[in-house]
Formats: structure tokens, C-alpha cells, sequence
């Protein structure tokens, strides 16, 4: 045997299940293989902003990737002609780049005993009498239990043959100049594009030290958008999300020439969906994330602690049959997020409720200031969302 555990993939998910685990059953770091195709430091297409609650999680096993980050402490939303903003005293979270951040979350593993090899691509799996045998790109591995976080194109859910998820999502970012338009410390969520279903964004980021702006799109695909009932390109016609992007970026006054456009898929978890089978889980964006507006890299890190709690005694104790992972998930506050999540997902881009909800987002503060919170992890007064919910009804009777 290779590995008790073998983790495929080294993003966040990857590398928070490992250190988690190290924490809770240090016996086991020893025990745990984490494999990833590519060389670290690699990239990964992302806007890197992460909210506090998950790097509080990180911190409190001792696990602080110390990277450059452009702290956040203001949230604004723009849709139908106007924009809210709030504003925290507190940092709320921060944009990273992710070459950085998974390279450091990668060595924390290692550093807790956990050993890597990178340039290992997986293949397949199969399983056998009290393992699985791993096909990868180095030859076969063997591991008791697998665990997949291979994100949105993960080999190991096709090797499941679990399906691709309902709710797919596609997302094109740019990093563009600082022209001053945006806070140093905001993150700028525009619905204005009733065309997608879906949002752009822009957020202050660092490119090799220097301030710019990411900007992207993101964008339910055909099945999810259909699905909820969302406005899938709006009038039915499916415009290409990278000249959407353009199209907004000159609307902004941005000058498009020589930019590169990186698009990449995004994939929403579906609480229907299965995400286990005997001796094999996935987590991360391989099991799915949030698929209102691609949030994935909180989503990661704490799918990485609930997974560490789930399979530490699990593995100890010789029960790998992994059945109750999707229940057990559901219980914990992660699955719960999800779930809530994926129900809003119709009404957010509902061609019939859309309109609704863009009033609500840019009229209740408190709203606004209860996502803020939310993003931080910090507690959210009752009042404020006492407040939102009236700030609901208020926005429902406008017109
Ligand atoms: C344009 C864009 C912008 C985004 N912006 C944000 C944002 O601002 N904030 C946010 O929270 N989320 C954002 N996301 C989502 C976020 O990037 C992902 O949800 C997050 O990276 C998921 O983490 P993960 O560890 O599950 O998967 P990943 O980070 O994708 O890591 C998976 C790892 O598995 C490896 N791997 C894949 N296949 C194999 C294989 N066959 N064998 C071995 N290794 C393999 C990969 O090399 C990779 O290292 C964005 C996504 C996109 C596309």
C-alpha cells in the first residue's frame, strides 16, 4: 500500500482535508499521500478573494499562509442603475493570487508530515478487496481510501462515474490597470447583465506586486441556468462570455486591446447529486461549491475540515464505506451554506425574480452588511437580518 489516504489534487481542498487531518490524528499525516499533476507553484484561473471565516479555520490549526493579499473591508453591489456599498472597521477577507496561497497551503501539509509528489496525473480508479488502486501518470498507486479534490474537471468523480453536476458554470477574468475606479479595499459584485445568469465582478488584486483590478464574468451554463428557470441569455440567444466581458470592459472605459481573457469552468454543488462511493469522497469543487456566484476557496478550506473531522475516525476505525458522507456534509454549517445556496439559485437568476432581488441587494444595508459579516465569519446581529427581511417585503412592493 502506498498511502492509508490518498488526497488527488493540491488546491485548497486538497491541502486543507491533509492539514486538518494532520491536526485532528497526527498518526495518520504520516499515513497520507497528496498527488497533483502540475508543479507547484502553479496557477489557478481565479480572482483569489477569500473571506476571513475560512483563513479564522486555517489559523486555528495553526496555519497561516503568509502571502502578499489586498485586504478587503468594503462590499458593493450594483444592478438595475444603482449601487450599495458597505463598509466594515475590520478586515472581512482578502484577494490572493493563487499561485502563492496553494503553494503555501501545500507546504503546511508538508510540514505537518504529509508527503507530496507533484507532476502526477491521475488517471482512473479501481477498486480492490480493501483498497483502491489509483492509475496515475507515474505508474499505479494503492490506497485504503481516496479522497478526490481535483476540482471541476475531476478524474476521480469520472472515474465514480458520477455525473458532471447540474449546476456548471463558466467564468473569463482580466486583470486590468488600477484606474482609481474601485476602493483599494472593495470587492464590486454588478448584476446589471440581465443577458447572463450570472454577475461581474471587480476586485483589487496584486500582479507581481503591482495594484490592478480583476475583472470577470461568471456565468451559469445552459443546463444549470435552464434548470432553475433562470434567465438563461436572457432573450434565449447564449453570447460568448469572453465578449461579454470586453463588452462591459469598454462600457467601463477600459482599453481591451492586449488583454488575455482566461476562462475556466466552475462547478455548483447540486445537494442531490452523490459525491461518495466505498472508499472514495471527493470535496472541494470536485464535489461542487457554491453556485450563486462561484465562491470556491472558503468553500475549499472548510470542506477540508469536515472532511479531516469525517474521515479521522473513520479511518481509524476501519469504516470506509463512506455512504452517509453526503448527510454528514449536509449536517455541517458548510452544507448547509450549500444548500441554501443552491434553493436561492432560482430566485437570484429567475427571469421572474431576478428584478426583485436586484432591488433588494441594492437597497438593504443590512443585507449588505450581513453578507460582509458573513464573508468575515464574525456573528451577524438578529437585527440586521430582523431588518433584511423587512427590507424584503419593502423591495417586493416597489416597482
Ligand atoms: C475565473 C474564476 C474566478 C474565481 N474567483 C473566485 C474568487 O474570487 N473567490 C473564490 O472563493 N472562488 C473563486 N473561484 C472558484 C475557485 O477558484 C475554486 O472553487 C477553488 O479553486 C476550488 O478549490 P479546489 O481545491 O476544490 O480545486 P482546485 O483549486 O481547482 O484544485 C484542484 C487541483 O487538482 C489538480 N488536479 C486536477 N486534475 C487532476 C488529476 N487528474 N490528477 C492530479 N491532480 C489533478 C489540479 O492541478 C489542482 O491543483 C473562481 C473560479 C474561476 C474559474
Amino acid at each position: 500500500m502506498d498511502a492509508e489516504l490518498l488526497i488527488v489534487g493540491a488546491g485548497p481542498a486538497g491541502t486543507a482535508t491533509a492539514s486538518f487531518l494532520a491536526a485532528l490524528a497526527p498518526a495518520l499525516a504520516a499515513r497520507t499521500l497528496v498527488v497533483d499533476q502540475d508543479e507547484f507553484p502553479r496557477d489557478k484561473v481565479c480572482a483569489g478573494a477569500i473571506g476571513q471565516r475560512a483563513e479564522a479555520r486555517l489559523a486555528a490549526i495553526g496555519v497561516a499562509p503568509e502571502v502578499p493579499g489586498v485586504p478587503v473591508r468594503a462590499l458593493a453591489v450594483r444592478a438595475g442603475g444603482r449601487e450599495l456599498r458597505v463598509r466594515e472597521d475590520a478586515v472581512i477577507g482578502r484577494v490572493v493570487r493563487r499561485c502563492d496561497f496553494d503553494t503555501a497551503l501545500l507546504e503546511a501539509a508538508r510540514a505537518r508530515g504529509v508527503a507530496v509528489r507533484t507532476g502526477v496525473r491521475v488517471t482512473g480508479l479501481r477498486r480492490r478487496p480493501g483498497s483502491i488502486e489509483v492509475a496515475t501518470s507515474a505508474g499505479a498507486l494503492s490506497a485504503r481510501v481516496v479522497v478526490g479534490a481535483d476540482g471541476v474537471g475531476s478524474a476521480v468523480r469520472r472515474a465514480l462515474g458520477l455525473p458532471k453536476g447540474r449546476f456548471r458554470a463558466q467564468a473569463v477574468e482580466v486583470d486590468t490597470p488600477d484606474d482609481g475606479s474601485l476602493a483599494p479595499d472593495e470587492l464590486r459584485f454588478d448584476l446589471s447583465d440581465r443577458r447572463i445568469a450570472g454577475y461581474a465582478w471587480d476586485f483589487p488584486t496584486l500582479v507581481a506586486g503591482r495594484r490592478m483590478i480583476g475583472r470577470g464574468l461568471y456565468r451559469l451554463g445552459r443546463e444549470a441556468a435552464g434548470g432553475v428557470g433562470a434567465a438563461a441569455g436572457g432573450d434565449g440567444s447564449w453570447p460568448d462570455l469572453a465578449a461579454l466581458l470586453r463588452e462591459r470592459l469598454q462600457a467601463l472605459g477600459v482599453a481591451t486591446g492586449g488583454l488575455a481573457v482566461r476562462r475556466f469552468a466552475e462547478r455548483g454543488l447540486c445537494p442531490s447529486e452523490p459525491c461518495a462511493r466505498p472508499g472514495v469522497l471527493l470535496v472541494g469543487e470536485a464535489a461542487g461549491i457554491d453556485p450563486v456566484l462561484g465562491e470556491g476557496i472558503a468553500q475549499a478550506v472548510l470542506y477540508g475540515e469536515v472532511a479531516a473531522r469525517y474521515l479521522a475516525p473513520r479511518i481509524l476505525g476501519g469504516d470506509t464505506d463512506f455512504a452517509d458522507w453526503p448527510a454528514a456534509l449536509a449536517r455541517t454549517r458548510l452544507g448547509l451554506d450549500l444548500r441554501v445556496r443552491a434553493r436561492a439559485l432560482g430566485v437570484v437568476y429567475g427571469v421572474r425574480t431576478r428584478p426583485f432581488v436586484e432591488r433588494w441587494l441594492t437597497r438593504s444595508h443590512a443585507l449588505a452588511r450581513a453578507g460582509a459579516r458573513y464573508f468575515a465569519g464574525r456573528p451577524v446581529p438578529r437585527t440586521w437580518l430582523a431588518r433584511a427581511v423587512l427590507d424584503a417585503g419593502a423591495a417586493a412592493l416597489l416597482r
